[in-house]
């Protein structure tokens, strides 16, 4: 039977975070200019141990050199970084996704709307 096996990933390091936490740690660069990513979780899933991970398209990268959103450069910006976007960035979203599966699980808290009532006190 193969159900050792993720009570032993879950004794190694197996760290819970919030939710909406956001990793800047991955190590994968931006496929367009080398920058840093941020990578942030969309969608969730439940694991085989119970637990929440990131599901299988739900963990989204953004790229540190981004532009405030209303400024002039960030059309051209967001031109060159998503013009191909399958080609670009699906590639680096399972690894970046299996980097963290394997790390962390996520505290839902109540965001999944499970019946949870606010903690009290
Ligand atoms: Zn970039």
């Amino acid at each position: 039977m193969g159900r050792g096996r993720w009570l032993d990933w879950r004794e190694r390091e197996m760290k819970i975070v919030e939710a909406e936490h956001i990793f800047d740690d991955i190590p994968i660069k931006c496929p367009i200019c080398g920058d840093r990513l941020t990578w942030q979780v969309e969608e969730w899933e439940e694991a085989e141990d119970g637990l929440w991970k990131v599901s299988d398209c739900g963990f989204k990268p953004s790229c540190v050199s981004e532009p405030d959103i209303d400024s002039d450069e960030w059309e051209d910006w967001s031109n060159v970084h998503y013009a191909t976007p399958y080609i670009d960035w699906l590639p680096i979203e399972k690894p970046a996704r299996e980097w963290v599966n394997k790390r962390y699980r996520f505290d839902l808290g109540g965001i999944d709307g499970r019946d949870e009532g606010k903690e009290e006190g």
